[in-house]
């Protein structure tokens, strides 16, 4: 079906095009000066030391699961309102998901106090998920993991460039995880990043990229190096320079971008303030941020409320989504379920509205008044 008002548009012109077309001219068009450049530029935006690009961000998860030394027998703490491929990331080591609930209908991020309660001595460390570029309460999280030596990965994929208390989310744990899967607020088809502030990751992580080899082939045709060794039991995790030139273009309008996004956050806020019996996550935050998706949950509701609603929105022309079905719920995570009653709550009645930088004022008006009707009639 063709919606009036999709849930997401890509920010691309004719610059993305060019781009691309220039990478193919020059024939470099695997891991190579894009790729690198991309890299920098990224790295400098986030004020982190390093960022190694990668072909997405799943693969960024399981390499910080191989960074940080987690097998067979630790235990990883994580949200279950998060996109399962957070949780994924620790099964490919064979170690074991322990599932976390979120603070509240009004904070969707993984709460300090559950993790607490959920630290055994076999845990080895958490990973948050910064909500639609909302932060977790990442001072909590710090101090739990001092306390108890634990790693903290940050899957900032909603997040490129929304902060917490001045820094950037992706540099506060030890690892932080990037996507740029097509709908994310840096679209490079696929494409991933991983940034530390950590020589040894970053060195060992660049090694793991790519097959354990101590050269690339783009080192070794610049003359660099004539030869390579294999000094660990790496992967192909690269990403290429045709992703990696439309990376640049996209960075060089990210901040824009995200002002719109905040700009269309206000225009939401306002226009659905005197709406009755939802709840905006996350309504009072000031710190920046990049506004991946814009969400509410319908109090006192049930999933078959919510599915309701979602298909008169969409009648109406609206696309929704829901961020997101509880992880722990899914087949293949029912050896690790635990109850989780808010995150439950939220995955039956969440509602995921449009949000892009090209989405009108006049098209969120219409959303919330065509929302607004849909509620007072059921
Ligand atoms: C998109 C996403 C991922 C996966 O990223 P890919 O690049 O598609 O592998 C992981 N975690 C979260 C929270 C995401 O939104």
């Amino acid at each position: 079906m063709d919606y009036k008002i999709p849930l997401f548009d890509l920010n691309f012109d004719e610059k993305e095009e060019q781009a691309v077309l220039e990478t193919i001219q020059s024939k470099w068009i695997s891991t190579g000066p894009k790729s690198l450049a991309f890299e920098s530029k990224f790295a400098e935006m986030l004020h982190a030391k390093h960022a190694i690009s990668l072909a997405n961000c799943t693969v960024a998860l399981h390499l910080a699961m191989k960074l940080l030394d987690i097998n067979e027998g630790d235990e990883v703490i994580c949200p279950s309102l998060t996109f399962v491929a957070t949780c994924n990331a620790i099964r490919y080591v064979k170690a074991t998901p322990v599932f976390a609930d979120v603070v509240s209908t009004s904070d969707l991020t993984i709460d300090p106090k559950d993790i607490e309660r959920k630290i055994t001595s076999k845990t080895k460390a958490i990973i948050v998920m910064h909500f639609g570029g909302f932060a977790c309460n990442m001072d909590e999280i710090m101090a739990l993991s001092r306390k108890h030596n634990l790693k903290v990965i940050e899957d900032a994929c909603h997040a490129p460039l929304s902060e917490y208390k001045g820094k950037k989310l992706g540099t506060i744990g030890d690892l932080g995880c990037y996507s740029f899967f097509s709908n994310k607020n840096i679209s490079t088809g696929e494409g991933g990043m991983l940034i530390t502030n950590n020589e040894s990751y970053y060195e060992r992580a660049k090694l793991l990229r790519s097959h354990g080899m101590t050269s690339m082939s783009y080192e070794r045709a610049k003359g660099h190096s004539t030869t390579y060794d294999v000094v660990d039991n790496g992967f192909n995790y690269r990403m290429d320079d045709i992703r990696a030139s439309i990376g640049l273009v996209q960075l060089d309008k990210i901040q824009d971008d995200l002002n719109k996004r905040a700009e269309n956050r206000k225009s939401y806020l306002n226009s659905l303030k005197n709406i009755k019996g939802i709840t905006i996550p996350f309504e009072k935050r000031s710190d920046f941020s990049s506004n991946y998706i814009f969400t509410f949950v319908l109090d006192n509701s049930t999933y078959e409320k919510r599915d309701k609603i979602r298909e008169l929105l969409s009648q109406e022309g609206i696309q929704t989504s829901v961020h997101y079905p509880a992880v722990h719920r899914f087949s293949i995570y029912e050896d690790y379920a635990t109850p989780l009653e808010i995150t439950e709550y939220i995955a039956d009645n969440l509602i995921t509205l449009p949000m892009y930088s090209k989405l009108e004022k006049s098209q969120i008006e219409f959303i919330a008044q065509t929302l607004e009707d849909i509620l007072q009639a059921n």
